[in-house]
């Protein structure tokens, strides 16, 4: 297997190894002077004042309504530009944030970031399939990227983008925000501390009822999938972490009841994992009703889990001994960024990094196979 292949990250690691990499991330990082602008940033990591800025790469729901306000309530990052295809956007976005002409751009001219020193972070914004193409120029751009979730649509997009930010000697991350919420951190530890014994069972599901049957999410080109390559990850994420392993193999099956509106993505896929030490896990996913958005661990002297788990408010988590899963309501988007530009900043691995999210890719890739064949799909 050569440095580029998809399949080096595939299954295979030890518990042990999962928590490790977990915690501190895998990305090969560079020695602080070998990587260009680095001297500046640990300056600026001295000066608890300075502020990474960051360009939103994508304009739409998720930028104006969690992104954009986030932003604001972080220590170390500022909105200091943008890139969007709407010149209409560019013109709101410029008013209400006070954008300097020279920090707007659009997907054509987003190549002249690599003149712009006011902008350290591109966070791309835009619908899956398009993750590859905007982190590949924001990194020949001389930028660190945040990607959101799913990271691409295929293992070989996810591989393109680490390569493409590791030949740029810049950060990659991806917007796994649940990773920084604190009911999810502490369901990981109890996991992690078996609080109730070793971990036999998991269950997860994530799903909603989607609306607009023109939006991009229903269109394979752009989205890659449905709800699984959608909401899916969520519950896929969450089983992996409380296992603390990578799944050797995934079965699934898929039901389609609106084949007008789902003509191009899943509507509803459950999916099972098998895991190397013996825990197994059930998972759903849906873009049909809405409820599902949990996730529970059974283990030998009980159970925890999170209801709803995926939120971006409002968490709430429980366990079998009647003791509440408490923990702080923050800005789960505010905490990721602020994560990743302490990453850049001390030159530190991010625990959400390109290779963490080509591991989901992989997996979610597995189910659809499952789903084609009929068969269990070996993952390791
Ligand atoms: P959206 O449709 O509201 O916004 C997408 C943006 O991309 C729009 O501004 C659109 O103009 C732009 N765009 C650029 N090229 C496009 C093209 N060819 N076709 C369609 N749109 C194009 O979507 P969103 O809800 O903001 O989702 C964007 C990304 O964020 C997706 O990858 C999604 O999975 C992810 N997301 C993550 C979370 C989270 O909680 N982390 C939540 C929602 C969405």
């Amino acid at each position: 297997m050569n440095s580029k292949d998809p399949l080096r990250v595939a299954s295979g690691q030890s518990r042990r190894q999962f928590f490790i990499n977990a915690s501190l991330g895998i990305a090969g990082v560079a020695a602080a002077g070998t990587i260009p602008g680095m001297a500046t940033l640990i300056a600026r990591a001295a000066d608890p004042d300075k502020k990474l800025g960051f360009a939103l790469c994508g304009l739409g729901s998720l930028s104006t309504n969690q992104i954009a306000p986030a932003l604001k309530k972080t220590r170390s990052c500022r909105l200091a530009g943008i890139i969007t295809g709407t010149p209409a956007k560019a013109e709101k976005w410029k008013a209400q944030y006070n954008i300097p002409d020279k920090n707007i751009y659009n997907y054509e001219t987003m190549h002249r970031l690599a003149d712009n020193p006011d902008i350290d972070v591109v966070y791309v914004v835009t619908p899956n399939a398009l993750h590859a193409e905007h982190t590949i120029k924001a990194a020949k751009a001389g930028k660190h990227v945040l990607s959101e979730k799913p990271m691409e649509v295929s293992v070989q997009k996810c591989q393109q983008m680490i390569d493409a930010c590791k030949d740029a000697s810049r950060k990659l991350a991806i917007g796994y925000r649940c990773q920084f919420e604190p009911h999810h951190l502490e369901c990981t530890r109890l996991a992690r501390e078996r609080a109730f014994g070793d971990i036999k069972i998991i269950e997860a599901g994530f799903g909603f009822r989607i609306g607009d049957p023109t939006q991009w999410r229903l269109k394979h080109a752009l989205a890659g999938g449905g709800a699984l390559m959608d909401v899916g990850i969520y519950a896929l994420q969450a089983t992996r972490h409380l296992a603390g392993e990578e799944p050797m193999s995934v079965s699934a099956m898929e039901s389609k009841t609106d084949p007008v509106k789902f003509k191009e993505v899943d509507e509803s896929i459950v999916w099972q994992l098998r895991f190397p030490g013996g825990i197994i896990a059930y998972c759903s996913t849906t873009y049909l009703v809405n409820g599902i958005n949990r996730y529970t661990a059974y283990a030998e002297k009980g159970w925890f889990g999170l209801d709803p788990a995926y939120s971006y408010g409002g968490i709430r988590g429980r366990r079998s001994d009647g003791q509440e899963i408490k923990a702080d309501e923050i800005d789960q988007f505010a905490a990721e960024m602020d994560n990743f530009a302490q990453c850049i900043l001390t030159n530190s691995p991010s625990k959400v990094s390109g290779e963490e999210g080509l591991r989901d890719v992989r997996i979610l890739m597995a189910v659809y196979e499952s789903i084609k064949t009929g068969q269990p799909v070996k993952l390791a």
